[in-house]
């Protein structure tokens, strides 16, 4: 069994090792990335010397074995990557969360050892990663997704487009979902291993958005985009299999994010409070205000405990995806709750893009949506109770 997986007397208290980690990604944050993040959201582009960074941190690669270049960690410590990231901007967080608990990880359980070999010393050095399975169609339905794949004489014709593919600007490996048998319904769905400069792939608009403003949310465009036949992820027919065990995982992440984006938002309201004076004193001294402070606090500290409960889990071999659903669906519900609650705290300030808050709250709502919806999670949680 895994090291973080060992007698710690409670999920929040952390290893040694984990708890260094936590303190290098939290120090780079604030310091290399807090500076930045208004301007980045401004623009709604991220910038391209912070991806660079995230390689050269050892963050793309935390659960890749160290032969292929990665850090050979834990999903664990992933997760405590995505929060800390999250704590300061939650667009830098969705670029590492994407990178490791989607696209890293579908190779690592899905890549043959040759695919493995030729592309995670790269995937851990420099290129970024991106999973495409949504269409403009099919969202919560993904496996009715129509991108076809058409197989050919040592290669492969893909042929559709995605949409709001996260990392779609930067990334250079795309791990792409299509029907190659569309007879067979779902069971025709294959994952593909697609190179930005594969002949007939192209990416297409760029979403201008409410929140995660920095991260890139990209069109792809696949007009009989050419794959070897060697870069098939996954047996033929088993795509699905490849991309919901995947974002079964992937929704920790998430879920992490989402306990970031609530620790960031608390942490700004909790120094306003205690400066910010009404009626002759700070307002942190009202009870009604200690009362709201209160409640976030325990918000957070059940949802962290949730998301952390389901990284052990995954990391320990044991069945998750309730419980990563659950946590998922829990810590996004908290952020959109402790988010707002943080704005009002503010008051009027907490209204203006002068302030950080406001930032959260535009953020925090995407928790809600990508890798499942709410109601998705529920339907999950729902068949593990009634299975
Ligand atoms: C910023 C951003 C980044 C994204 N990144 C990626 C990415 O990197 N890769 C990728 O593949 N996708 C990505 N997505 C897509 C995302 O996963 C989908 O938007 C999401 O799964 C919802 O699908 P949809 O938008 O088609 O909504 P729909 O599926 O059309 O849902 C609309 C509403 O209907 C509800 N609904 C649908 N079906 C049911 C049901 N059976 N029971 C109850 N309610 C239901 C939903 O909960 C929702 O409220 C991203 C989306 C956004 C906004």
């Amino acid at each position: 069994m895994p090291e973080t997986l060992s007698p710690s007397p409670a999920l929040t208290v952390l290893s040694e090792e984990e708890e260094l980690f936590r303190q290098t990604v939290r120090e780079f944050a604030e310091s290399e990335i807090r500076p930045l993040v208004h301007a980045m959201d401004e623009a709604g582009s991220f910038r391209a010397e912070l991806i660079g960074k995230f390689f050269e941190l050892g963050l793309m690669g935390v659960e890749v074995p160290e032969r292929w270049g990665g850090a050979g960690g834990s999903f664990f410590l992933a997760t405590v990557a995505i929060e800390e990231l999250a704590r300061v901007d939650a667009s830098a967080a969705i670029y590492v969360d994407v990178h490791n608990t989607l696209v890293n990880n579908a190779l690592l359980r899905w890549g043959t050892d040759e695919q493995k070999a030729r592309y995670f010393p790269r995937m851990t050095s420099g290129l970024l990663g991106a999973f495409a399975l949504s269409e403009p169609g099919s969202g919560s339905d993904a496996f009715a997704l129509q991108t076809r794949a058409v197989a050919r004489e040592g290669h492969w014709e893909l042929t559709g487009r995605k949409f709001w593919i996260t990392n779609g600007a930067e990334a250079g490996i795309f791990i792409v979902f299509a029907n190659a048998d569309p007879a067979k319904g779902y069971k025709g769905i294959t994952g593909f291993l697609v190179e930005r400069d594969f002949p007939g792939f192209a990416v297409g608009k760029k979403e201008n958005k409410l929140g995660i403003r920095a991260s890139s949310t990209c069109e792809l465009i696949l007009e009989s985009c050419r794959v070897p036949e060697t870069n098939v992820l996954g047996p033929v027919g088993q795509g699905y299999r490849v991309s919901i065990e995947t974002l079964n995982e992937g929704r920790i992440g998430i879920g992490a994010q989402m306990v970031g984006v609530s620790e960031g938002a608390l942490q700004a309201a909790l120094g306003y409070v205690k400066e910010r004076k009404q009626f002759g004193k700070p307002v942190s001294e009202f009870q009604g205000v200690q009362f709201q402070l209160a409640q976030m606090r325990t918000d957070l500290e059940a949802a962290r405990l949730m998301v952390y409960n389901a990284a052990r889990l995954k990391d320990g071999g044991r069945p998750f995806t309730a419980e990563a659903a659950m946590a998922k669906l829990f810590s996004s519900q908290v952020a959109d709750r402790i988010t707002s609650t943080c704005v009002e705290l503010f008051g009027g300030y907490g209204y203006s893009k002068e302030y950080p808050v406001e930032k959260y709250y535009r953020d925090a709502k995407i928790g809600t949506i990508y890798e499942g919806t709410s109601n998705m999670q529920l339907l999950t949680i729902a068949k593990s109770l009634l299975k």
